[in-house]
This record gives structure tokens, C-alpha cells and sequence, in this order.
């Protein structure tokens, strides 16, 4: 059964709803994410962008350059400047920053991923994979979830 999580900025001026369970969570221990959050990792739901309605205002889209070269689009509140969420490569997708909802704790990790920038002081817990870097969608995502991907992806399919 989905579940409807809301969440926000620190000041209140943006505020989401996200229209059901996400697709797949990520706990990221790169080094752009401990550069970007201050913190030891980050917590991404990843899910479809349309899903992620907002409530109150409109989340700014900040470039940020990733250490590989490449840049990560951040979306932050006008005001207060908390991220909410961000945009990898494909803009189909929103990765939601967990520590954004109400209740963080209403989800937690399907997989950690980029372990190898982990710090030592951090202890996995044995229910959720971790890899070094990354790792296959189609063998973790359950399939529904896959099946929501492709969903969003028509191009890519009609092209195959
Ligand atoms: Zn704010
Ligand atoms: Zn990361």
C-alpha cells in the first residue's frame, strides 16, 4: 500500500508532497554527497519528478559541480535555502532528501551505495545491500518499480 509523505524546507516557504512511495532509496556515502549535506551521507528517495508535488513554493534549481566533472542540479528553498531535492543526469527522475520529510523516519535504505568513501566510524546494518560504487537497477529494484521506470521512459523503449 503506498503511502503519501509530506515534507519541506526549515522555513516553510516550500513544501511537497510526494504522490506515492518512492521508487527506490538510496543512503550515499560519495564524497559529493558528504560535501554537499556537511554530513556523513545522504538519503535519496528516487522517484518519478511528477510525483513530487508542491504544495507551497517553488524550489530554486542550483547547478553543482560533482568531483567527476559533471553537475548535479540541486533544488533549494528561495529563502531559507534547505535542498529538497535534486536532479542526476535524467530530469525524470527527483531524488528527494530523506532528512526533508515530516517523518524521516517512514522510509529507510533499499541499498547503500559508494561504500567506499564511507567513514570508518559508520556501521551498516545488514538489511540493505551496500557496493563500493554502484549498483544494477534490474536486480535490486523490485518490479514494479522497474516497471514505473519504463513508465517514464518511453523514448528510450520505442527507440529499442
Ligand atoms: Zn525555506
Ligand atoms: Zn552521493
Amino acid at each position: 500500500m503506498d503511502v503519501a509523505r509530506e515534507g519541506g524546507c526549515a522555513c516553510g516557504a516550500v513544501r511537497y508532497r510526494l504522490a506515492s512511495d518512492p521508487l527506490f532509496t538510496h543512503c550515499c556515502h560519495c564524497l559529493n554527497c558528504q560535501r554537499q549535506t556537511g554530513s556523513a551521507f545522504v538519503i535519496n528517495l528516487l522517484i518519478e519528478a511528477d510525483r513530487v508535488e508542491l504544495l507551497v513554493g517553488a524550489p530554486q534549481p542550483v547547478e553543482v559541480p560533482r568531483d567527476d566533472g559533471s553537475t548535479q542540479v540541486i533544488f533549494r528553498c528561495p529563502s531559507c535555502q534547505v535542498a529538497v531535492f535534486s536532479h542526476y543526469g535524467r530530469r525524470e527522475v527527483s531524488f528527494v532528501r530523506g532528512g526533508t520529510l515530516d517523518q524521516p523516519s517512514s522510509v529507510e535504505p533499499d541499498v547503500h551505495i559508494f561504500t567506499r568513501s564511507k567513514l570508518p566510524w559508520i556501521t551498516l546494518p545488514d538489511s540493505a545491500p551496500a557496493f563500493d560504487v554502484y549498483y544494477d537497477s534490474k536486480v535490486l529494484w523490485p518490479a514494479t518499480s522497474l516497471a514505473r521506470l519504463e513508465a517514464i521512459m518511453p523514448r528510450a523503449r520505442s527507440d529499442a
